[in-house]
């Protein structure tokens, strides 16, 4: 897609956003919007960026690697949302400003380490598994809060919510409850912690509609921005 393709895409995006957040009576300022970009060149972050969008998601440190060089004027806020592998916690703790995938305390605890090197505080989400299919990453949401608890004694984290990665259903509407799920788990934990947890990432070009309607303070879209990949 070409500059206008993109910032078609967005304003069209923002306009979704607004109505789902009227409709649950919410001020859509609240909500920002975390293009996904895997897979698209630099130029469509450039893009995105030029047309207002100011927080982009990658889900893997390596395509990162190969792309950020080329975006090191632009200012915007750089999210890792794909699960992060133990031997890449330094490269991603450097290359990254917030990762909304912490499921472990020994990844917690690691990257900890690595902002302390850097000098600098990560703000970090940690992904609960909501989805009981096999294989797929995130917290157990039986250990959320012992892990929550644990996150909190890392001096260079800063802990501030929640993020999941539903099942893909056709109608959206099935996706309901995962998210309403995430929203109680999230409240559960901020008042167990005596901390507020501002941040819920849920919600992808299918399904961020309904993701608002539940509380979604973070939408990571991909393709309603940057099209099919
Ligand atoms: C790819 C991806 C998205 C965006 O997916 P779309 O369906 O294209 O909006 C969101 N979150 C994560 C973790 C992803 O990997």
């Amino acid at each position: 897609m070409n500059f206008d393709a993109i910032a078609v895409s967005v304003a069209l995006v923002r306009e979704r956003i607004a109505r789902a957040a009227e409709r649950a009576g919410r001020n859509p300022q609240e909500i920002t919007l975390v293009a996904v970009s895997k897979t698209f060149p630099a130029q469509a972050i450039r893009d995105a960026f030029l047309a207002g969008v100011h927080h982009f998601g990658e889900n893997r440190v390596q395509e990162w690697e190969s792309k950020a060089p080329d975006l090191s004027s632009v200012d915007a806020i750089w999210h890792l949302v794909g699960h992060l592998q133990s031997n890449k916690v330094r490269r991603a703790a450097a290359l990254f400003d917030r990762i909304d995938s912490v499921d472990s305390f020994p990844l917690a605890r690691r990257l900890d380490v690595a902002a302390a090197e850097l000098a600098k505080t990560l703000p970090v989400l940690i992904e609960v598994k909501l989805d009981p299919e096999p294989g797929k990453s995130g917290a157990d949401p039986a250990n959320l809060i012992t892990l929550a608890e644990s996150v909190l004694t890392l001096p260079n984290l800063n802990l501030r919510g929640l993020m999941t990665i539903p099942p893909f259903l056709d109608d959206p509407e099935q996706v309901r409850p995962y998210f309403r799920k995430l929203r109680a788990l999230c409240d559960a934990a901020a008042h167990h912690l005596g901390r507020h947890l501002p941040e819920l990432s849920m919600g992808m070009s299918h399904d961020f509609e309904v993701a608002i309607e539940e509380g979604a303070t973070q939408v990571r879209l991909g393709t309603a921005v940057f099209g099919p990949r």
